[in-house]
């Protein structure tokens, strides 16, 4: 019998339909054995969801205030998936413990922390599993991150000896004995989590949506769904993966070589997205497309330093990457020439501290020019398949100049993962659909 993991996000298990389809979907296969839940989401666009509810109330009882009416909201809600589900279980006094904790004021993380608590204890009943309360298995260190080798020792040891159970997402327990929560949508770190210390075959994240597309479908219309697609491509398109996936639930699992599936509980037939570590000839013989999907983002600028004989000098671009760090600037992207370097940075961060960035970049490098773009949106396209497949780049660069798009820049991975293209914020979105219709169509 092989192991999966299978994590189902708030909007997954917002009502007790939402419950039923989870129970339907882990039934209908039995290496589905541990279960990480989000606390209950939005059943409706206006809806609010349990995690946001707890906030609130933590807030009012910090403050000294009554909060008793948005608690009962968060108890019906539970209540009402209890009823429907005809299951035994009473939250009472898990509700008066947390209430009073509240008004204790024992923390934030800790109140945010129940919504996925609770939802644990009524799906864990629902499907007969066993409870596993992640404060048990969780860990964080004293500077507040997460322990990754002593969870993992403590869960996969608990793990041996339990066939079946749910976690519940989102939170551990940290050095001083408090709950500690991951950053929001964190419960897709802990599946990743599980499944590192189940040493599972696969971690399944059923979500709302079948997966990744292949480009974003408010600027392509109906984007190809993206069924397959490495982890570095992934993060080489992270401009497009936040909201589907937490960025950081990559890492535990790429490490362990465990590939995860997106799935969509609302349509389990659907195959969802597989992210691996790398992409067999097999598949890409399955899998044709050249381009895995294409990403950006509007409003950076790119600073180009020019000085001759650059490329001699030893320590140019530590001096200035040291001047960026010292005004805590992040790079993009750092193409450069023989005598020339260009760093992408955000415009927003660079733009506040431009002239002193400026300064300091002539007085450290002895650059003789320097020239500052702003306004420049960066496209990403990512393909595993570009490398073994001639002519990709001319592709996109002949059809962004048929469509008379200028280029201001290009970044070429010596991998070959990745091109990115630097294009006015005015052509962010014609680039891309650009791009998209020369290699769909
Ligand atoms: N419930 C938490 C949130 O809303 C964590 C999660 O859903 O992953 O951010």
């Amino acid at each position: 019998m092989g192991i999966k993991v299978a994590k189902f996000g708030g909007s997954s298990l917002a009502d007790e339909n939402q419950f039923r389809k989870v129970k339907a979907i882990i039934e209908a296969d039995p290496d589905r054995r541990y279960i990480v839940p989000s606390a209950p989401g939005k059943r409706f666009s206006e809806d609010i969801k349990i995690t946001d509810m707890l906030y609130r109330c933590y807030d009012l009882a910090k403050k000294g205030e009554n909060f008793d009416e948005d608690f009962a909201l968060i108890e019906k809600r539970y209540n009402d998936i209890i009823a429907a589900l005809s299951l035994t279980l009473s939250l009472a006094d898990d509700f008066s413990e947390i209430k009073s904790a509240m008004r204790a004021k024992v923390g934030r993380d800790y109140a945010a922390s129940r919504g996925e608590y609770l939802n644990g204890k009524i799906l864990a009943e629902y499907l007969g599993y066993e409870f596993i309360d992640a404060a048990e298995v969780i860990f964080f260190d004293e500077n507040g991150k997460y322990a990754a080798e002593h969870t993992d020792y403590i869960l996969s040891e608990r793990l041996k000896n339990v066939e079946r159970a749910v976690i519940p997402g989102f939170y551990g327990i940290s050095a001083n004995d408090t709950i500690k929560t991951f950053s929001r949508g964190g419960s897709d770190i802990t599946g990743a989590i599980v499944a590192k210390a189940a040493k599972a075959d696969l971690y399944e994240n059923w979500t709302d949506v079948s997966g990744f597309l292949c480009a974003d479908p408010r600027i392509v219309k109906n984007p190809r769904p993206i069924g397959i697609i490495t982890y570095r491509e992934l993060r080489e398109l992270s401009y497009m993966g936040a909201t589907v996936l937490h960025e950081e639930a990559i890492f535990p699992v790429k490490s362990a070589g465990i590939p995860i599936n997106i799935r969509n509980t609302n349509r389990p037939e659907d195959c969802g997205t597989m992210i691996v570590a790398s992409v067999s000839t097999l598949h890409e013989e399955e899998n044709p497309n050249v381009i895995t999907g294409i990403a950006g983002k509007k409003n950076f600028s790119v600073i180009t330093l020019e000085k001759d004989r650059m490329n001699e000098e030893v320590g140019f671009g530590r001096r200035v990457l040291e001047v960026l760090e010292r005004h805590k600037i992040c790079f993009e992207h750092m193409p450069s020439g023989i005598d020339t370097m260009s760093v992408v940075v955000d415009d927003l961060a660079f733009t506040k501290d431009k002239s002193e960035i400026i300064k300091d970049l002539f007085e450290e490098t002895g650059a003789d020019s320097i020239d500052v773009e702003s306004g420049i949106a960066l496209v990403a396209v990512a393909g595993h398949g570009m490398k073994n497949i001639r002519g990709t780049a001319a592709k996109i660069f002949t059809a962004l100049a048929e469509a008379n798009i200028n280029i201001r820049m290009i970044d070429q991975g010596s991998s070959e993962l990745n091109i990115i293209i630097g294009v006015n914020n005015d052509d962010f979105e014609e680039s891309i659909r650009t791009i998209y219709a020369a290699f769909e169509n």
